[in-house]
């Protein structure tokens, strides 16, 4: 029942955290072990226990909540999956740098010791995780709760490892690969990030083997990879080389022989159109290599670290990193009389994206996924519409990507992650592959196993996410209740990295699809317009902005005004635009809460009105009806920031500005007993229906706000979802509401065009420009008397000329004229003081923009907006003086 009044402010702090805890003591977010009819469900992306939580998440999170919570007070059976990534290689690159500041290698560390040093960091980390999502509202099931590294998800990992692996889809294999030289890891493609950086073009001589005076111009931009070179190639097309085909030349520092090769892959315009083939260290040139199979097996010139090393590298050169080789070459083939030139060259460098090292590729044998025949039936499935993206213009993007699909390396030099699942056999030297780790060898019985060194992709667990988060491989109950889960938000930056691969392991390992629709987020801007990150520094914490603005006006500021599958600003104008849209709500029903007399009963429905009924009361159960509707296509076309927008309008202008004003009349009791009833009954029922219409997106301060107002049930948050086929719908109130709102529209902007000073009540007319509209104005004359503050307002007959003196202006629903202020002392005298109060705020906003510093330390949109008040006052101010003026010289100018 209704409870004591409301606080005159909204305190978000109390409020959010009092609500977090019932919601849990509820269980509201448990999902039923044994659904009966429809149901929901998507798992969170695991965030990274590499970090805490950032807007960005906040983002998604807020997306998802919305969605979950309208599912579940539709009484579906929502199942939201919380779980916490084990990030293999990006957590142990934050140990490591959190160790190397105490002085410790994280290498150096017994493996166990190293194990316990990450563990500690997802103990701290898991529980800041935990406490930003709780401190959003996001109503995960907590119970169901799974880490990437729990025993349920080293048995799925393993199970899937050992099913592609029988199938041939996993094969071990020599390959060039992106190798990390700090991390000391292969990384796959899509953890390189590609920049142009400014570099040298180096042009050296590679002198004739035969001895004959001059030899091959070849530039290079990496001159300490010389020492890998296994031939000098050209175009077959290239006529400045035709005579040098099949002749040998000398390479540079290392004095071996090697023969000009022509090769259709060389670029005639590059550099003087030679190029040195380096098989080990360049895709290009490996490729070229494999055409040409008589040239000799190339040398590692490199360790793990890209120090120069190996017997093709002369010895003053051993042990030098790429950096120091390379100086140490230009000076020695300047020194032979070898380097021709050198000029500035812009080039394209791949660098690790955790270590930020340069990328060398290294030829390695690794772990690689065939992702063809996984991509397949993905392919066919997007197009077949049985996995839909949104927004929907990412889909091209997505098969591009899948169409070229190269096969992924999923092997990792690093300790933390989940072991590759197979074992050597020292004796016979074949592979045991076992879920279960092996005892004996699978080939020969011996025990003499050594188990693989390496650990597996982090996102070789992750793509397994949808199903292994609901107990796959095991059949449990969850994921015969709630698989295929239903949708999937989350950024687009790891659209390659993760969508597309659940999407692959969805149909190989469930032969049906994860998820039926995927929902890209866009990314957020600060108010300069960059991308916020960690790097710069300008994401804040999202619990120190729930603790400033609260988590609702967050969340709200989340989805509106910005479109939430849009790159958008997210700062201040946005939040203090959600907080201001939460106190409206909360006055709303403070203003409400004296038209519930004691004793009334929860909400069963909307009073039902006659067509003599007041048209306001109408009209606001139509318009309800069709913002219902509205939310529900938003939701329906995962559009939730028109689904935001929609309500923010509704409650905005529609109940609060206008009906709310229009009413009080009724609510007065100006207008006898049945209206006040019909009245009561008809704000009552709007408004508590909005709350839970407003529920998904703002549900602290609306479970609060519901609670103070007579309602059945514990929960708003269980509340049933409310159907738009309780209210009326009234298309005449609709259109004769347009006619009211349109005659104070224009009286409005009437009183300010002849400068009415805010005190006055001039009389005014209306000639409505048919009988139709006289109808509706003569019917709500009082109405549009009352808000547009005109005293009195008289329909004229077609015909009637307007009284003198009168500022007039027209529109489709007739002409309109406002007595102009007189000069009576009264007049003007209210005039005089409404300018001196703008003279004094016009003051007040020049002394604070002079202010000493305000120009250079205010963020510039304070600046921009204190420059527009000031010309806007500066505008007010001058046409009062204008108008004040005696009126001999006013008329003269007309
Ligand atoms: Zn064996």
């Amino acid at each position: 029942m209704s409870s004591p009044a409301l606080p005159t402010r909204f305190d978000p702090k109390e409020v959010e955290a009092r609500w977090q805890a019932s919601w849990e003591r509820g269980g509201v977010f448990r999902a039923p072990d044994q659904p009966r009819g429809a149901t929901f469900s998507m798992v969170l992306p695991p965030p990274n226990v590499t970090g805490v939580l950032t807007l960005g998440h906040m983002l998604g999170d807020t997306v998802m909540d919305a969605v979950a919570r309208h599912h579940r007070m539709r009484g579906t059976a929502t199942l939201w999956v919380p779980g916490l990534d084990h990030a293999g290689l990006a957590t142990q690159v934050e140990v490591r740098r959190r160790l190397a500041k105490q002085g410790v290698r994280f290498e150096e560390l017994p493996p166990e010791q190293a194990i316990r040093e990450v563990e500690n960091w997802r103990v701290e980390h898991e529980r800041r995780i935990r406490e930003q999502t709780r401190g959003g509202g996001f109503s995960v099931d907590w119970s169901r709760f799974r880490y990437t590294m729990d025993p349920e998800s080293v048995r799925a990992t393993r199970e899937a490892f050992v099913s592609l692996y029988r199938a041939g889809l996993i094969y071990r294999g020599e390959r060039l690969v992106n190798w990390d030289p700090r991390l000391r890891t292969a990384i796959s493609d899509l953890e390189v990030v590609h920049t142009e950086e400014e570099g040298t073009l180096y042009y050296v001589r590679y002198p004739w083997a035969d001895g004959t005076l001059g030899g091959m111009e070849v530039a290079t931009a990496r001159p300490e990879t010389i020492f890998g070179d296994v031939a000098v190639a050209v175009h077959p097309d290239d006529a400045r080389y035709a005579e040098a085909w099949g002749k040998f030349v000398v390479v540079p520092l290392s004095h071996r022989r090697v023969p000009v090769i022509a090769d259709r892959a060389v670029d005639p315009t590059f550099g003087a159109g030679a190029l040195k083939i380096t098989p080990r260290h360049d895709p290009v040139d490996r490729e070229v290599a494999g055409r040409h199979p008589d040239l000799a097996d190339p040398v590692e010139i490199f360790d793990e670290s890209a120090r120069l090393v190996g017997p093709w590298v002369p010895s003053p050169f051993h042990g030098l990193d790429r950096e120091a080789g390379r100086a140490r070459a230009v000076e020695e083939l300047d020194r032979e009389g070898l380097l021709l030139r050198q000029e500035p060259y812009r080039r394209s460098v791949g660098r690790s994206e955790r270590s930020e090292a340069v990328v060398e590729p290294r030829l390695s044998t690794q772990w690689f996924v065939r992702m063809a025949p996984l991509a397949e039936p993905v392919v066919a499935a997007v197009r077949a519409g049985e996995i839909r993206i949104h927004p929907e213009r990412w889909t091209l993007t997505f098969f591009r990507w899948m169409e070229g699909i190269e096969d992924w390396c999923i092997s990792r030099q690093i300790l933390w992650g989940h072991r590759i699942p197979v074992a050597r056999c020292r004796t016979c030297g074949q592979e045991s592959v076992s879920i279960l780790p092996p005892t004996t060898c699978e080939h020969c019985g011996s025990p003499e196993l050594a188990p693989e060194p390496d650990v597996l992709d982090t996102w070789f667990t992750s793509w397994l996410w949808p199903f292994e988060a609901l107990g796959w491989p095991a059949r449990t109950s969850d994921l015969g209740h709630y698989y295929p889960t239903q949708l999937l938000v989350t950024g687009r930056d790891i659209m390659f990295f993760w969508v597309a691969r659940m999407m692959m392991a969805g149909y190989r390992f469930t032969g049906t699809k994860p998820f039926s629709d995927v929902y890209f987020t866009g990314m957020l801007l600060d108010e300069r317009g960059r991308r916020m990150s960690k790097h710069l520094g300008n994401s804040p914490d999202p619990l120190d902005v729930i603790a400033q603005h609260g988590a609702d006006a967050m969340r709200f500021a989340l989805v509106f005004p910005n479109p939430t599958s849009e790159d958008g600003a997210f700062g201040r104008p946005a939040l203090d635009g959600a907080r201001n849209f939460l106190t409206k709500l909360w006055n709303l029903v403070r203003f409400t809460l004296p038209y519930v007399p004691p004793g009334t009963g929860p909400v069963v429905g909307p009073p039902s009105l006659s067509p003599t009924s007041a048209l306001e009361d109408r009209w606001i159960l139509s318009r309800y009806r069709r913002a219902v509707d509205e939310v529900d296509r938003a939701f329906g076309d995962f559009d939730p920031t028109r689904a935001a927008t929609g309500l923010h309008g509704f409650v905005w202008h529609d109940l609060a500005d206008r009906y709310v004003e229009i009413a009080k009349e009724s609510l007065a009791g100006r207008r006898g007993d049945p209206a006040l009833r019909e009245a009561r009954a008809t704000l009552l029922f709007v408004v508590e229906r909005t709350l839970r219409l407003l529920h998904p997106f703002v549900p602290h301060v609306t479970e609060e706000l519901w609670h103070a107002l007579p309602h059945a049930g514990e929960l708003l948050a269980t509340a049933p979802w409310p159907s738009s086929a309780e209210a009326p719908s009234d298309p005449v109130a609709e259109v004769e509401m347009e006619t009211v709102l349109e005659a104070i529209r224009l009286l409005r902007n009437l009183r300010a065009d002849e400068h009415v000073a805010t005190t006055s009540l001039p009389p005014a007319w209306i000639r409505p420009a048919g009988p139709e509209v006289a109808r509706v104005l003569e019917q709500q004359r009082g109405t549009v008397a009352r808000l547009a503050r005109v005293n009195p307002l008289q329909l004229l007959a077609p015909g009637t000329p307007p009284p003198d003196g009168v500022g007039s202006r027209v529109a489709p629903l007739g002409e309109c004229y406002l007595e102009r202020p007189s000069t009576s002392p009264a007049d003007t005298e209210a005039l005089a003081r409404e300018r001196e109060k703008l003279a004094g705020l016009l003051e007040k906003t020049r002394t604070r923009l002079d202010g000493p510093g305000f120009r250079a330390r205010a963020p510039p949109e304070v600046v921009q907006e204190a420059e527009e008040k000031l010309r806007d006052l500066t505008e007010r101010v001058r046409r009062i003086d204008e108008h004040l003026k005696p009126r001999g010289s006013r008329d003269g100018e007309r």
